[in-house]
């Protein structure tokens, strides 16, 4: 076995601390990859506070994991030792369904492994990226190129592809205006990519001190929600819009922002059922949708054009000794715009 070590949730309410536990040896279809950043996203809190419910304890949260392959099994071919390899929220799905057969693991028939709070097929708990090291099937993890710094990269693997996902599948581009509901992590990386593919993009938000990081992230247009009048202009015209709001909200009023035969996308998972009025739908025909992170060759062609695009996320390099600090701010939105662990600053078992 491969012994790791790193930080975990025992219980919902206690503060992350130092745990040591071991991994599979890598076979050989599988890396072991020795983690160097790993980002914080909003579900690892959601998860350690079993807010969704079913969590399962110690908790190594993490699935925004960027490091160096430290060990590559006899058949694996995308790596080989000493490269950088990434790994996004999934490790492993049954890869025989319709959905796997179409590239699209998250929608697994069986259900997808989640990297960590899930049971692998062998029985075992998966165990994330707040640690030291991780073994994967290279299958599920991807390559990066040079060009990306390694820390603002990893925030890619979720709130990059979970944000390139929906606007891709709903076609997003030229002559369509879209919006994007909450700057945090998935936010910020939702507006650069709306603006690459070159529509009009606007910003919602409940926080008037991100009006200017809105339009340096790629808003042409930024609405304060709490403000009716800004609102108002914007009613009924958008093509698109992404939610990334991590906590409950005024669905209906977002929905009127939506044309006819648009879109309203969910990818934030607040603790709780939304609730939406029929009205708000069946008004201008729109369809109500959610999107769930990405395929695994989507999440590569997304880091390939984040490359060419020379597109990363915002980040705040953090420590250990600061994780709860970091966790505390995420849940107040007060994050610009993801922060990522060093694991540089892990402590030695
Ligand atoms: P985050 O960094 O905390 O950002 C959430 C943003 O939501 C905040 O910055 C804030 O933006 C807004 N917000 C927070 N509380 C609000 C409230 N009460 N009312 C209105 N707006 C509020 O979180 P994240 O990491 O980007 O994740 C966002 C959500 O997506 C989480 O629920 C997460 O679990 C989920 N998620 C889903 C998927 C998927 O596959 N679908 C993948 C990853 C994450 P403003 O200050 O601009 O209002
Ligand atoms: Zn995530
Ligand atoms: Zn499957």
């Amino acid at each position: 076995m491969i012994s790791s070590h790193g930080y975990a949730a025992t219980d919902t309410t206690s503060p992350l601390s130092p745990y040591s536990f071991s991994r599979r040896d890598p076979g050989p279809k599988d890396i072991l990859i020795e983690i160097e950043f790993s980002g914080i996203c909003h579900s690892d809190i959601h998860q350690a506070r079993n807010e969704w419910g079913g969590s399962m304890y110690p908790m190594v949260p993490g699935h925004e994991i960027v490091g160096r392959v430290a060990k590559a099994g006899s058949s694996v071919k995308k790596f080989k030792e000493g490269d950088r390899a990434a790994v996004g929220v999934f490790i492993d799905s049954c890869g025989k369904c319709a959905n796997c057969l179409a590239q699209e693991q998250p929608y697994c028939e069986s259900g997808a492994i989640g990297t960590y709070n899930a049971k692998d097929y062998d029985g075992n708990i998966t165990y994330g990226g707040y640690a030291n090291n991780i073994v994967v099937r290279e299958d599920f993890a991807f390559t990066l190129s040079p060009k990306l710094d390694p820390a603002a990269a990893a925030p890619l693997l979720c709130a990059g592809i979970t944000t390139y996902s929906p606007l891709r599948h709903w076609k997003v581009g030229p002559g369509m205006k879209v919006g994007i509901v909450g700057l945090g992590g998935l936010g910020h990386m939702g507006l650069k990519f709306a603006h690459m593919m070159g529509a009009h993009v606007v910003l919602f938000t409940t926080s008037p001190g991100k009006v200017a990081d809105g339009k340096r992230l790629g808003a042409d247009e930024v609405v304060v929600t709490k403000n009716p009048d800004e609102l108002a202009r914007h009613k009924g015209s958008l093509d698109f819009i992404l939610d990334a709001v991590s906590a409950p909200h005024d669905l209906d009023q977002m929905l009127a922002m939506v044309k006819l035969n648009g879109t309203y996308c969910m990818v934030g998972l607040p603790e709780k059922p939304v609730s939406i009025h029929p009205f708000s739908i069946v008004a201008n025909r729109r369809s109500f949708a959610g999107s769930m992170v990405g395929g695994n060759p989507q999440i590569q062609e997304m880091l390939d054009v984040c490359a060419e695009h020379n597109i990363v996320a915002d980040i705040e390099l953090t420590s250990f000794d600061k994780l709860g600090e970091a966790w505390e701010r995420v849940v107040k939105g007060d994050v610009k715009y993801r922060f990522v662990l060093d694991l540089k600053t892990l402590p030695r078992s």
